[in-house]
């Protein structure tokens, strides 16, 4: 019967894959000792200040529509923080849209620019949304590999080899998700001179950018001539900790901020007011917060990189996001057997990097979002699960 319903299905939507990271966590859940080194959202509450402009918001009978674009004030914070960040001045009028998380950015750029069959560079591994949302837009999604040689860094010439005739938008992520891969100015400059020789659109998702932990973090809308061809796409879910308030925004030309709020008008009307104060607050007076909980990224970042290693799980440092992306192949298991092992086994949940595209073949991800302490004792765990594998292929072997 359920069979005879997907008749009903789009054959795009059927052709999707659930994200396996949820499917997983779901088993997680339910096993109490488990430390999670999966879900990719702060360990921390949302601060405080925020918080309690949300009550306040709440208090004083905020409860309406807003604006499509969002809330004017938030609009011009938005502005005064772009620019102060990474650069170009974005006018709060015409060229900025507040939207439902970085989430509904993606979904909107991509369907107000793809007609269908165009083509979506992007690198991979890479976060689970883009080749959906490229597919529910009807375009065509080309992934270009990252390298653990080279940290997982942007690639430029990898991208200039893939280009092909159809190619619309390059979608750019970095710090990136899961690997905390970057790209420096260089880089950045060769890519932008791609994009301007093949004409193409750029879409930037800059969730991790405060995130950073060694050099600067540069904008690729800030090199010469990149703003009129560049969407950036930002958010407070990941470095003001307000996953759950479902706030972002895209800033860009104004007539691609229009025709992207052509689509969010249908589609969400407006971002909830509640967050959009609480958002605007955290841009005002959120920053030493933002500053605090890095630190203390940047210490776990430290820790776990050098047990990973430790454990003969070979593991860049990650310049930004709150990811460690190891190789497990010592292990001599591939991701998907390791992950479900070390869970079954240990009680450690990590995610195996295919979820992330083929690319992340033979690594996880173990996000260090969780407590030092917390940390420490996973990597014990790990550090047993590995000696007892190692003990289970010498018995093998000697057999
Ligand atoms: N972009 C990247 C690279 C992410 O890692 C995530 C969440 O994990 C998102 C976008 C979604 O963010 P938001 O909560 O703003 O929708």
């Amino acid at each position: 019967m359920s069979h005879d319903l997907e008749r009903f299905v789009a054959s795009h939507v059927q052709g999707l894959p659930r994200s396996g990271i949820r499917d997983f966590f779901a088993v997680v859940s339910e096993m109490p000792q488990a430390i999670s080194l999966g879900i990719g959202e702060p360990d921390f509450v949302t601060p405080w200040r925020v918080r309690e402009a949300a009550i306040f918001a709440l208090e004083k009978g905020s409860t309406s529509y807003t604006d499509n674009r969002g809330v004017l004030r938030l609009r011009k914070e938005i502005s005064k923080y772009v620019a102060d960040f990474f650069g170009p001045e974005y006018d709060p009028a015409s060229e900025i849209l507040v939207t439902v998380g970085v989430s509904e950015a993606i979904d909107v750029a991509l369907r107000a620019v793809l007609n269908p069959g165009d083509k979506v560079l992007y690198h991979e591994p890479c976060y689970v949304s883009y080749a959906p949302s490229v597919a529910l837009a009807y375009g065509e999604a080309i992934p270009v590999g990252t390298t653990p040689e080279n940290d997982f860094a942007l690639d430029p010439a990898a991208f200039e080899a893939a280009w092909e005739p159809g190619c619309k938008v390059l979608l750019l992520n970095f710090p990136t998700n899961p690997t905390g891969g970057t790209a420096d100015r260089e880089k950045l400059e060769r890519l932008a001179r791609f994009a301007a020789d093949k004409d193409l659109l750029v879409i930037t998702d800059e969730i991790y950018g405060e995130l950073t932990y060694e050099g600067e973090h540069v904008g690729i809308a800030s090199l010469p001539g990149m703003k009129e061809r560049t969407l950036l796409l930002h958010g407070f879910s990941k470095a003001f900790a307000m996953t759950g308030f479902r706030i972002g925004y895209a800033c860009g030309p104004a007539p691609l901020v229009e025709a992207m709020m052509k689509v969010h008008q249908y589609c969400m009307m407006c971002a909830p007011i509640l967050s959009q104060e609480a958002a605007a607050e955290a841009l005002v007076n959120g920053a030493e917060d933002v500053a605090r909980m890095k630190e203390q990224y940047h210490r776990r970042r430290d820790f776990i990189v050098r047990r990973f290693n430790q454990l003969g799980l070979s593991c860049h440092s990650p310049r930004g996001s709150f990811y460690a992306f190891p190789s497990i192949a010592s292990s001599g298991m591939n991701e998907v057997d390791f992950s479900h092992r070390l869970l079954r086994e240990a009680e450690v949940a990590v995610v195996p990097g295919t979820a992330f595209g083929s690319h992340g073949a033979n690594h996880v991800r173990a996000s260090f979002s969780t407590s030092y302490e917390r940390l420490v004792e996973a990597t014990e765990r790990m550090g047993r699960f590995l000696d007892s594998v190692r003990d289970e292929s010498q018995e093998a072997a000697a057999v």
